[in-house]
């Protein structure tokens, strides 16, 4: 990978004025691939104004304009597609066929779905004697994780200028390479400088000075309960709003007349997708009683097709976690879990055979989960399965709802009403029943300690659009 040594601010590459950078790892192989600028409290000021000024212009750019170069942009992230996944793979150890279906396909899909909807959307409507317009809410800060390095940042990014506001972006530490190319797909869009622009650095250094930025109309942050109550508190020191997207615990309940092989089989694979660093893995699945040790069986036998190895390699299913911190937090829960009375029934807490470099786990089954074990409450990050089981359709609601999230939730059943009473019992932003396809356009985000707003979709263009009530007689 290549040295990226700038920042993005007003449509012109810069050093940071720090003239520190900082080393991205290839958690594969633990070998620093590339550096990128740490940026400063003043590159932050100097963003957040130029964001301002083009504000000025971009707000009051026609509908019609903002559709066009929404759809330049989409063109241009498709043009980079192969490099987009191969930066990702490299950045934070995403197999490359999860990189190229999904990492940074996802992105195109997301700002051309944003690009359709902008087009049809009605931004006035009258109630009575009353006009009512929702306008650009102004300056977006955004702050993104390093799960889905460029998804994250596009959820944000594409409903932002649609809505007609512009944008400071800071990627995770991490995973901050693939943002680049974001940057060089806009500037080759033709979006205007002032619009999009972006910082790197540390959570600490660089995303405070940007969550509690004054100049900010808007924040949009994605990553952790903790850094989300952190954030959310230096932006309300500026009463600016926020949009939290924070993690999940989600259950997958399956009902007792569900196909039970198919159930285990996709609720498996949604637990390990990108080695489980997805905040909506379902990673509790509950089975009714009389099914349990079938259940556990199918488990078993289907975690055997999960092979971890070099993301590159084809065969590989399951890449590194994205860092040695995160690997030992793993491997201490799957600890935990089994002093509290889980049974491990594939993979464990060691390291995988002959894999003494990179950060990989190996995917773990556990069954025997109580609903109040450590395991079954927090949010692991990493291949960990959790089977638990229940007595009727009351007790999985209560044992899916016993959680301090409300991200996801999945159920399976033969009969979608039955299907869809128990999906309107969770306390949960979304559900999908019987593994339904994702849909770039429904709206996303957490009840409970899962978040506050909604991306995707009108609602997600929503938190970036003020509402103004004009009375007319
Ligand atoms: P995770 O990496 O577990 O998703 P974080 O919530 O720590 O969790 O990271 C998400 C993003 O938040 C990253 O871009 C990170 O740099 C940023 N971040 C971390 N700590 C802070 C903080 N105190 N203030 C602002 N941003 C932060």
């Amino acid at each position: 990978m290549e040295n990226r040594d700038f920042v993005y601010i007003n449509g012109t590459w810069r050093p940071a004025t720090t003239g520190r950078s900082i080393p991205v790892e290839n958690p594969a192989t633990e070998a620093v691939i590339a550096t990128v600028p740490e940026a400063s409290t003043e590159d932050v000021d100097a963003a957040v104004m130029a964001a301002r000024t083009a504000f000025e212009q971009w707000s009051g750019t026609a509908v019609a304009e903002r559709v066009r170069l929404l759809r330049a942009l989409r063109e241009q992230i498709v043009l980079r597609h192969a490099e987009i996944a191969e930066t990702i793979t490299a950045e934070m150890g995403a197999p490359r066929w999860i990189s190229t279906r999904i990492q940074a396909a996802l992105p195109a899909t997301v700002v051309g779905a944003y690009a359709d909807l902008l087009e049809g959307y009605e931004f006035e409507e009258r109630s009575g004697d009353t006009l009512i317009v929702r306008e650009p809410a102004g300056v977006v800060g955004a702050i993104t994780p390093w799960n889905y390095p460029l998804h994250q940042i596009t959820n944000k990014l594409a409903p932002a200028l649609a809505a007609g506001c512009t944008i400071v972006i800071k990627p995770s530490e991490l995973t901050p390479l693939s943002a680049f190319l974001l940057i060089d797909a806009c500037e080759a869009a033709g979006i205007p400088p002032g619009v999009v622009n972006l910082v790197t650095g540390y959570g600490k250094g660089v995303g405070e000075a940007l969550a509690s930025h004054p100049g900010l109309d808007v924040f949009s942050f994605t990553g952790s309960v903790a850094t989300g109550a952190r954030v959310a508190e230096l932006a309300a020191q500026n009463i600016t709003r926020v949009t939290l997207e924070l993690g999940g615990k989600s259950a997958n309940i399956i009902l007792d007349d569900a196909d039970l092989s198919v159930a285990v089989k996709v609720g498996m694979a949604n637990a390990f997708l990108n080695s489980g660093q997805t905040c909506t893995a379902w990673t509790r699945m509950l089975i009714p009683a009389s099914q349990y040790e079938e259940a556990v069986d199918l488990a078993v036998n289907y975690a055997k097709g999960y092979v971890v190895g070099d993301p590159l390699d084809e065969k590989t299913k399951l890449g590194p976690v994205s860092s040695g911190a995160q690997r030992d937090k793993i491997r201490g829960l799957i600890n935990t879990a089994v002093t509290e009375g889980a049974r491990v029934v594939a993979g464990g807490p060691d390291a995988p055979a002959g894999m003494g470099v990179g950060y990989f786990v190996r995917p773990t089954v556990l069954a025997d989960v109580a609903p109040d074990s450590t395991i079954a409450q927090q949010e692991v990050f990493g291949p960990v399965l959790s089977l638990l089981s229940y007595k009727d359709d009351d007790d999985a609601v209560a044992i899916a709802n016993n959680s301090m999230y409300g991200l996801h939730g999945g159920v399976w059943s033969k009969d979608e009403n039955r299907a869809i009473a128990v999906a309107r019992r969770l306390r949960t932003g979304t559900v999908d029943i019987n593994g339904a396809k994702y849909n770039p356009m429904a709206p996303f985000g957490g009840y409970k300690k899962s978040g506050i707003g909604r991306e995707m979709g009108a609602a997600g263009l929503e938190e970036f659009l003020e509402i103004k009530s004009v009375g007319l007689r």
